[in-house]
């Protein structure tokens, strides 16, 4: 039970990454609040987090939306009276090479992101600065590290990803709060669906553990990144890809 009691919202937490952290985070004992854009899927994640015996909640959540994500912050307020946690996992891609990317599929990218991640950390600083503790985590990715073909949009927001991650633990770490970022390999969710098998199989031959990472190996870090055992991580970057940049 690393998390009891903690507050933790969680964005993106219908599938995927964010769902196994939600369900993680349950087994942790924490309070877990599901934050997605897909109501019925959020609701679903909260319930399978009860399921596990946790207290949680899913909530509608665009991080896009700055004022949905400042009601989103209140209502917690409200509720709990506290914030322990922000895990910024959100994502999107939209791939196309260099010459081909349209500014709609650049600025999607960036918007949720980027500019998500600027808008759900802003809107729960304050408070946990006022506490004098809690955790953000962000989520990047080895193209945050090292960039990839037909990503340009998602390699600008995951190396801003960083950037936020470093500035954010100067910032924030006087106060008591630690911010650090997870940059995950090929992990085995729906944002794969894009990639063709060909690609992906390519993918794991490069990986020197030979297979994909599955959602829980990712959660496992959040949940180690947000608790106490991890007091003294701050401002770093933990890769998590079975060593394919190595
Ligand atoms: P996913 O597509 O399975 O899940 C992403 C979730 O984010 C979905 O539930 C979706 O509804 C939600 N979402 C999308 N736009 C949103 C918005 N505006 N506001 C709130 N929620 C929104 O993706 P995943 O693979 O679980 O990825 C989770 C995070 O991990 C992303 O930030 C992704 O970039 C990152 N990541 C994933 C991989 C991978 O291989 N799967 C690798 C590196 C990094």
């Amino acid at each position: 039970m690393k998390l009891k009691n903690k507050v933790c919202l969680i964005t993106g937490a219908a599938q995927g990454i964010g769902l196994a952290t939600a369900l993680r985070f349950a087994q942790e004992g924490a309070i877990v609040i599901c934050g997605d854009i897909k109501p019925e899927a959020v609701d679903a994640a909260a319930a399978q987090c009860r399921a596990l015996g946790a207290e949680s909640l899913g909530l509608v959540l665009n991080v896009t939306d700055r004022a949905q994500v400042d009601a989103v912050v209140a209502e917690l307020l409200a509720r709990y009276g506290r914030i322990d946690v922000l895990v910024n996992n959100a994502g999107i891609t939209r791939d196309a090479r260099l010459q081909k990317m349209s500014l709609e599929q650049f600025d999607a990218v960036i918007d949720v992101n980027l500019r998500g991640v600027f808008h759900c950390a802003q809107a729960v600083a304050d408070t946990m600065v006022a506490q004098g503790a809690g955790v953000i985590l962000n989520a990047s990715s080895v193209v945050g590290l090292y960039g990839n073909f037909g990503q340009t949009n998602y390699a600008a927001a995951k190396f801003g990803v960083i950037g936020f991650t470093k500035t954010w633990s100067r910032e924030l770490g006087p106060k008591g709060v630690r911010v650090n970022a997870v940059a995950p390999g090929f992990i085995e969710t729906p944002i794969l669906a894009t990639i063709p098998e060909k690609v992906i199989t390519e993918m794991q031959a490069h990986v020197p553990l030979k297979r994909l990472g599955k959602p829980e190996e990712i959660a496992s870090v959040y949940a180690f990144l947000a608790s106490e055992d991890a007091s003294y991580i701050n401002g770093a970057v933990i890769e998590v890809s079975g060593g394919m940049t190595v």
